[in-house]
């Protein structure tokens, strides 16, 4: 159950180590394309970087290592972005993948295939054979053929162990600088996609896809990029890969000549409609089990409270934390489950004697109450690679758990400047409002069908569907102003009630 998840991992959440935060560039996704030339698997990554960790490239030489690695970096990506658990879709990915697979280049270990919770339209691969696809990206696609694409292109990142050289970017980054870089995994290089394109659009086709899915399906991310389908500032897909046009066009030019010929076998899914009715109920937006933001109010309708972050900061919420930070100050504040109890004093004390705590030097604590609950607060400090960074620490126990809201800044004259804003993020958090939590709703992926010559605005207006017309026409590759045929299947998004047995049963 995702509630429980969220609660379970808060507390294994490790703190002081990853205080550096990464550098601004990285909240500007648009500078992502690589240089052409960029010689990727020598380059660390921006968050490794930023890390100021001195540690030596880890190498990956076997691909006995690379599961290794990849196993960890899995636990670790599925921690802080959470999966997805719908078993029918996940079957059918396994299947399309198995299919694939056999027409990759051998490898000794068996490949998995997952669906991560991510409203952004994404896919990566870990080393070892570790697949993933977002729940937005699957939303976006039209056809077994898109996917079959998409899957193809990062098998092939894994078979040509592409992926090896991402894998020390995961192993260098501590603790919650982990939270911080989720999706912000390193680039490769332009050499690498192009291969990763090429090989993919084999595998897909000698598996007997029609090759032009990765033509279409990139077209109808750049469409959905354009529009910034779910809003979200998490690097997604087209970052990670970069060029698109001339992708677009090569593999455009390889579907039509030297893959043309060969023969297309009956996909998995019967039909493209078995293949839509698959992604009917996927969450499209934020999903409200794991909470959801109202501008910079977050609410929780699972363990029922609300906390409001500082105006201006950018919100990030994730299985492993929900917090704010501000890359112009480098601070950040956070809320996290640190796990069950009542008194959080001792709270306060069983957290600052961990090992990984040495170091932390106290200036001032003080019993507070927040939100009606008894709550602890310490204001100290702790040396990182990049300078002192202040901590502003507040515990607060509610409903027999106890949470702990983390402020920090690098440079202890911002933190103090930064007091006053930590002070108001923990008043803010207290029981959520009956009302509020009657109003929260997530929106989910239904299919309608259309009546003969209605337009998308009409079948919107009947439908009671809740994304605007532009979603809707790059949801299903079709102009907005699109006349529809009888019985042409729409993916729409209905606003549902938050219920708990719905996101339980996810
Ligand atoms: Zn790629």
């Amino acid at each position: 159950m995702s509630g429980d998840r969220w609660i379970r991992l808060l507390a294994a959440a490790a703190l002081f180590a990853c205080l550096p935060v990464a550098a601004p560039t990285a909240s500007a996704p648009a500078t992502a394309d690589p240089p052409a030339e960029s010689p990727s698997r020598e380059e660390p990554a921006r968050s490794e970087r930023s890390g100021g960790r001195d540690e030596p490239p880890i190498q990956l030489d076997t691909e006995a290592m690379d599961r290794k690695a990849g196993e960890r970096a899995a636990r670790e990506l599925q921690e802080t972005m959470g999966l997805l658990e719908r078993p029918e879709l996940e079957a059918f990915l396994r299947r399309v993948g198995a299919r694939l697979v056999t027409q990759a280049p051998p490898r000794r270990f068996d490949y998995e295939f997952h669906i991560v919770d991510q409203d952004a339209p994404n896919a990566f691969a870990l080393p070892g054979g570790f697949v993933y696809v977002s729940r937005g990206l699957l939303a976006l696609t039209g056809s077994e053929d898109e996917l079959a694409a998409v899957l193809a292109h990062e098998i092939a990142h894994v078979a040509a162990r592409h992926a090896a050289a991402q894998q020390k970017v995961a192993q260098a980054l501590p603790g919650l600088l982990r939270w911080l870089a989720v999706g912000e995994l390193a680039r490769y290089s332009r050499e690498q996609e192009e291969e990763a394109d090429r090989l993919g659009q084999q595998i897909a086709a000698r598996a007997g896809y029609d090759p032009a899915g990765l033509v279409h399906f990139l077209e109808q991310l750049e469409n959905a990029e354009r529009l910034e389908l779910g809003g979200s500032r998490i690097p997604s897909f087209l970052d990670t890969h970069p060029s698109t046009r001339r992708r677009v066009a090569e593999a455009a030019h390889r579907a039509q000549t030297e893959l043309a010929a060969i023969p297309r076998l009956a996909p998995v899914a019967p039909d493209r409609t078995a293949y839509l009715r698959l992604l009917e109920g996927l969450p499209v937006g934020e999903s409200a089990a794991e909470g959801i933001f109202r501008g910079q109010l977050f609410v929780h309708p699972e363990l029922g409270f609300v906390i409001r972050f500082p105006d201006g900061w950018d919100t990030r919420n994730t299985p492993l934390a929900v917090g704010a930070r501000d890359l112009r100050h480098r601070a950040q504040v956070f809320l996290e489950l640190q796990g069950a109890g009542a008194d959080p004093r001792a709270a306060a004390r069983e957290f600052l004697t961990r090992p990984e705590n040495r170091g932390f030097s106290v200036e001032r604590m003080e019993p507070a109450t927040v939100g009606g609950s008894p709550a602890w607060r310490v204001i100290g400090r702790i040396g990182s690679p990049e300078g002192t960074v202040g901590v502003h620490l507040t515990f607060v126990a509610r409903g027999g758990r106890i949470y702990r809201l983390t402020g920090a800044a690098v440079g202890f004259d911002r933190f103090r400047e930064l007091l006053g804003v930590f002070h108001g993020v923990a008043r803010s958090f207290r029981p959520a409002p009956p009302d509020l939590l009657a109003e929260v709703t997530e929106l989910r992926l239904r299919l309608v069908e259309a009546a003969e010559g209605e337009s998308l605005a009409e079948l919107s207006a009947r439908t009671g569907n809740a994304l605007d017309l532009d979603r809707t026409a790059v949801l299903n590759a079709l102009w907005s102003d699109a006349r529809l045929g009888a019985g042409q299947l729409v993916k729409i998004a209905v606003a549902e009630p938050w219920r708990p047995e719905l996101s339980s049963a996810r």
